[in-house]
């Protein structure tokens, strides 16, 4: 590494330890200039490989076999992408390109993702989520996963086992998974909020979580990504692509349309609850092709019948 590279590298820990000392003394916004922004995002020197210590070729990722196809999976290498940012607390929710992060080894991203659940799980932002959660819900995978999932907010079974996605839905989510050739396991599973939206003077059901609240949580998802650095994310459903993307075309337009979130390519799709009440044909094949777009982006194998799923009587 060259000396300049070296010297970038101090500054930008500096610059992310600075910060870090203001969120735990309660600062949730810094203000960076349009210009600040902007030089950030070019002053990174030429984007190293994921890790110094880390061989150029990834060890391929556990994999379930995909129905059909005994193929084994490997994933492609990991090509140098623009760096993410550095865990900024800013009210950005456009697409923008993001400023450099430091690139860390797999023992120093295993001890800041460690850090950051600590202190996620002691997090008590907001005061009614609090009062009625039984457990912070962080997020669920391999922190060196290619693949991320987001969904909007845990609902009840989540809130109980403290895991994303296990209710219905979830288990609809973990067949999608299977079904593309991966595990639970290999991807990483998050949420834009990391507790249970609360539902006062209601015995069930859940509710949307207000945009307030996915402001005040979603710097913590935004340190996931920065730390996971997935070659892609999906974004599950109307909700989190707004938490995400900020109030744009619906969700029916939107899905199946490549965006960027914070320097990573991002599929949205629909929800795996709305498919649970919409059981048509057709609109499992609307997320199945979505999710054959992640695949191919991934260079992941797609077997004939892969391919084909969902197809009988679709159209
Ligand atoms: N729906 C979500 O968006 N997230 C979960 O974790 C569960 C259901």
């Amino acid at each position: 590494m060259g000396a300049m590279s070296v010297a970038y590298d101090q500054l930008l820990d500096g610059t992310i330890q600075h910060l870090h000392d203001l969120k735990d003394r309660g600062v949730r916004f810094v203000s960076v200039s349009p210009e600040t922004l902007a030089s950030l995002s070019q002053a990174r020197p030429a984007a190293p490989p994921r890790s110094s210590s880390a061989p150029p070729v990834p060890a391929p990722r556990p994999v379930a076999s995909p129905p059909a196809n005994p193929m084994p999976i490997t994933p492609k290498p990991l090509e140098p992408k623009p760096a993410p940012a550095p865990a900024l607390s800013l009210s950005l929710s456009v697409e923008t390109p993001t400023p450099a992060a430091a690139v860390l080894s797999p023992e120093a991203r295993a001890t800041a993702f460690a850090e950051l659940r600590q202190r996620a799980t002691a997090c008590v932002r907001c005061p009614n989520l609090v009062a009625a959660r039984k457990n912070v819900v962080f997020g669920v995978g391999d922190i060196n996963a290619q693949l991320m999932f987001i969904g909007e907010a845990p609902g009840a079974d989540e809130d109980t086992q403290g895991e994303p996605f296990v209710g219905k839905a979830g288990q609809l989510l973990t067949k999608i998974i299977q079904a593309m050739g991966l595990t639970r396991n290999s991807v990483y599973i998050g949420n834009i909020l990391k507790c249970r939206p609360d539902t006062p003077g209601q015995a069930s059901g859940n509710r949307k979580p207000t945009p307030e609240e996915m402001q005040t949580c979603i710097p913590y998802l935004h340190e996931q990504i920065d730390l996971i650095r997935p070659r892609v994310i999906v974004a599950l459903g109307a909700t989190a692509v707004e938490g995400l993307l900020g109030k744009t075309i619906g969700i029916t337009k939107l899905r199946g349309q490549w965006r960027t979130y914070r320097g990573t390519p991002l599929m949205p799709t629909y929800h795996p609850a709305y498919l649970l009440r919409n059981q048509s044909l057709s609109e499992k094949r609307r997320v199945w092709e979505d999710m054959l777009q992640v695949m191919e982006r991934l260079s992941l194998p797609i077997s004939q019948k892969q391919r084909d799923y969902f197809l009988k009587a679709a159209r």
